[in-house]
């Protein structure tokens, strides 16, 4: 059984950093479906040319092309101890799916975890982020209508993860270490659950003390 983890919270609330530094620490896997898509339209695949303006305009893809890309990397990497799912699932149809497609799996999300930023404190990253980077889809006007899709289609996966008992919020605005140092506390928490020693699988993935 892999461990299944959501790094939930709005675009640039440092999902992706957190991802990367679980997949160096953990050897988790990290499937950021906004990678698998920039990766499809660097490619020039069909894909990619599908989504490129859907992207640049700061919408959303639809659930059926990324709910396929999930599915394929679920494939692919199939074996590894856990999987971050960053920026996925965005909408209610796609936890549902990926409720689906991990029980199809014998699996199920073990948790959720929000990085709880400010609105303030995003625009300023994001304004960043488009100075270092030049992404299309940060500039000033397109990161207004992602923020929007978030407020809309995605916040509302908090009461639906909320309801399952399965969603743990962490101080976003801290500094990257302390914001790591949370995630890793509610891993280990899961890894250990009501205190009991960690054993079998969680033990062999955080190591056992
Ligand atoms: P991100 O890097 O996660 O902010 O994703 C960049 C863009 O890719 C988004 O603004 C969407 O257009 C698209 N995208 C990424 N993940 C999803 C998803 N789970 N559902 C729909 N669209 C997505």
């Amino acid at each position: 059984m892999a461990l299944n983890l959501v790094l939930f919270g709005p675009p640039a609330a440092g999902k992706g950093t957190q991802a990367k530094r679980l997949v160096a620490e953990r050897g988790l896997v990290q499937l950021s479906t906004g990678d698998m898509l920039r990766a499809a339209r660097a490619s020039g695949s069909e894909l990619g040319l599908k989504v490129a303006d859907i992207m640049d305009n700061g919408k959303l893809v639809s659930d059926d092309i990324v709910i396929a890309l999930i599915e394929e990397q679920l494939d692919t990497q199939a074996g590894a101890p856990g999987f971050i799912f960053d920026g996925f699932p965005r909408t209610i149809g796609q936890a549902e799916a990926l409720d689906s497609v991990l029980k199809n799996r014998g699996e199920s999300v073990d948790s959720v975890i929000r990085l709880k930023v400010e609105d303030a404190s995003i625009l300023g990253r994001i304004a960043a982020r488009f100075e270092e980077q030049g992404r299309k889809d940060d500039n000033p006007e397109t990161f207004k209508i992602r923020l929007d899709a978030y407020n809309k289609d995605t916040a509302p996966l908090l009461p639906y993860y909320s309801a399952q008992g399965k969603l743990t919020e962490v101080d976003g605005m801290a500094d990257i270490e302390t914001v790591a140092a949370s995630i890793s506390e509610v891993l280990d928490r899961l890894a250990s659950p009501k205190g009991q020693p960690k054993q079998g699988f969680f033990a062999r993935l955080f190591g056992s003390k």
